[in-house]
């Protein structure tokens, strides 16, 4: 009778340790990216997003939300991104869509962050914007169609573009962490 109660002991405690266990990896996974973002946040699903603009506004934090959806303008010299220098990707606050690699990247001293070329031909929508009184082109996510900013012909080679992009709706991760995620996903496999 012990014996058998023993086992049962034994078999209980196995279950309850390998429960923890799983709970753990899977938060661990979580707490990188998606687990703060909205539903709809992905780094590797390029569907195409479409809500309504009150799904929208319930999902995004209203910073986001204002420069995303209402074709807002973050104030100039207000983005922490506007001087920074790290290595890796910028993604679409709104919906993860890779735009912007850091080494295309430059200091183009208009007040928001500024690059010379997106990651990939979809990854961006060109909108012409005859809005102010002004000519321009506005850029948009190519998945979730979220107003990044506008592109002008005044930058530097290769391209000669400067996209004028708001710091808000970027969402930076650096290139160690990618390579670090890329890494445990090859070891889960
Ligand atoms: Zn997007």
């Amino acid at each position: 009778m012990q014996k058998v109660w023993i086992l049962l002991v034994f078999v209980q405690l196995t279950f309850v340790s390998c429960g923890a266990q799983s709970t753990q990896t899977k938060e661990k996974k979580n707490t990188m990216s998606e687990a703060k973002k909205s539903p709809v946040y992905s780094r590797t699903d390029s569907g195409k997003v479409t809500m309504s603009e009150e799904e929208w506004k319930k999902i995004l934090p209203s910073d986001v939300y204002y420069i995303a959806r209402q074709k807002g303008t973050e104030r100039p010299w207000t983005s922490k991104f506007e001087k920074f220098d790290e290595v890796g990707t910028y993604y679409c606050a709104a919906c993860g869509n890779a735009l912007f690699k850091s080494d295309t990247k430059f200091e183009s001293g208009c007040g928001w962050p500024s690059f010379y070329e997106p990651i990939s031909k979809s990854s961006i929508i060109y909108i012409p914007d005859n809005s102010l009184g002004m000519t321009r082109t506005e850029v948009e996510c190519g998945r979730c169609k979220a107003h990044l900013g506008h592109v002008f012909d005044d930058g530097p080679p290769p391209t000669g573009l400067r996209y004028c992009i708001n710091g808000v709706i970027l969402d930076f991760e650096k290139a160690k962490a990618t390579e670090k995620k890329y890494n445990e996903k090859k070891k889960d496999e």
